[in-house]
């Protein structure tokens, strides 16, 4: 399961974050994460790394030495979550960024941090 769209991990690639790892194949023909029958019909295919929620909030918090706090806000109007990830350093700034899910969130703060 891909938790982060296409988007987003191609801004987290350009923002310089590691592609050691995985990499997913996207097909830029169908919009979707996979490659199957997409080589034989000659897609275009990019793979990027994927960062999990973990991942990605060990990234922010090496690159800045602060601690990240992530919370929730549900609204019942609508029903949509409203995600928080939130940078405190020791000396009380803060960074923030919202998303609509966890992982979108983090990935908003890193690209912050590392903008
Ligand atoms: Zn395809």
């Amino acid at each position: 399961m891909i938790d982060l769209d296409y988007k987003s991990c191609k801004r987290l690639k350009d923002a310089g974050f590691p592609q050691g790892g995985t990499r997913e194949p996207y097909c830029l023909k169908c919009e979707e994460w996979k490659e199957i029958d997409c080589l034989s019909k000659a897609h275009k295919i990019d793979f990027l790394v994927v960062p999990t929620l973990s991942e990605l909030i060990d990234a922010c918090e090496i690159k800045e030495g602060g601690t990240l706090t992530l919370y929730c806000h549900h609204y019942d109007i609508g029903t949509y979550d409203e995600w928080h990830a939130e940078m405190g350093y020791s000396n009380k700034d803060r960074d923030e960024e919202i998303g609509k899910t966890p992982e979108i969130a983090v990935a908003n703060l890193y690209l912050k941090l590392n903008e």
